[in-house]
């Protein structure tokens, strides 16, 4: 049996994070892949919850190796998902989210056929300017690299699957959760995890 890979990507200040684990909250039976980057930790980030944080040269290492799914250089920063959990994660029927951005969306789609990828837009450019400031955990260059890089992310809003405005938090998130039932209730998805009850329905009287 085989899970379903959703895929979730966003310019940065768009509230990926904060929807992703609203969702993750209230739909308990999704795994969500921790990421490798070789960016340092904001203050409040933990390693191994919010990112593995490995230094460049290990980075490099594991991609030598074949340890990643996926990999890029996003702002600047080198950022991968290890292959080896998100596999065994499907294998076992789990649903798997990965939080990445559009590059790596593309080398995932081109992996999982099947796989269900959501993109997330802020209201207006000046609204994704006020919450990059507002998360306040990150320097002006950084905040400028960021918007600078917002419009090509944007670009790429095409190539997925599903377009998701977070204007209305709330609003946003239940798009979210609209997407994941969607996805659950496909018949393929339905007789996969119902075997036993359409076996008892059609059974001969
Ligand atoms: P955020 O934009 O506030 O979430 O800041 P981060 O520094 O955590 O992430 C910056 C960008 O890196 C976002 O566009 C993420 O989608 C992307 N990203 C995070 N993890 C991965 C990953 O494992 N692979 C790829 N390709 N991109 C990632
Ligand atoms: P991303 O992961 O896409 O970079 P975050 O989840 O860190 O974005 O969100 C950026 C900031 O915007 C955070 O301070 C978050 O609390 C805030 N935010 C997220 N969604 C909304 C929303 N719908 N309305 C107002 N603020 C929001
Ligand atoms: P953070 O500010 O740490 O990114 O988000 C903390 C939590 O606050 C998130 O898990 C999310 O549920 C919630 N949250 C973040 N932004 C908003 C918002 O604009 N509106 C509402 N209702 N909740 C939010």
């Amino acid at each position: 049996m085989s899970g379903t890979l959703f895929i979730v990507a966003a310019p940065s200040g768009a509230g990926k994070t904060s929807l992703v684990k609203a969702l993750i909250e209230r739909e308990r039976d999704i795994a969500l892949s921790v990421s490798y980057t070789s960016r340092p930790p904001r203050p409040a980030e933990v390693d191994g919850v919010h990112y593995h944080f490995v230094s460049r040269g290990v980075f490099e290492l594991m991609i030598e190796r074949g340890e990643f799914f996926e990999h890029a250089v996003v702002h600047g920063d080198l950022k991968g998902t290890a292959r080896a959990p998100v596999m065994q994660a499907l294998a076992a029927g789990r649903d798997v989210l990965l939080e990445i951005d559009w590059q790596g969306a593309r080398q995932v789609r081109a992996q999982v056929q099947d796989s269900v990828s959501i993109f997330i837009l802020p209201p207006s450019r000046q609204e994704l300017e006020r919450r990059l400031r507002a998360r306040a955990s990150d320097s002006e260059a950084v905040i400028r690299r960021r918007l600078d890089d917002s419009r090509n992310d944007m670009a790429h809003a095409h190539e997925f699957d599903y377009l998701v405005i977070n204007d209305r938090f709330e609003d946003a998130l239940a798009e979210m959760r609209a997407v994941v039932a969607a996805q659950r209730l496909k018949s393929a998805n339905q007789l996969k995890r119902h075997a036993v009850l359409m076996g008892d329905l059609l059974k001969d009287a």
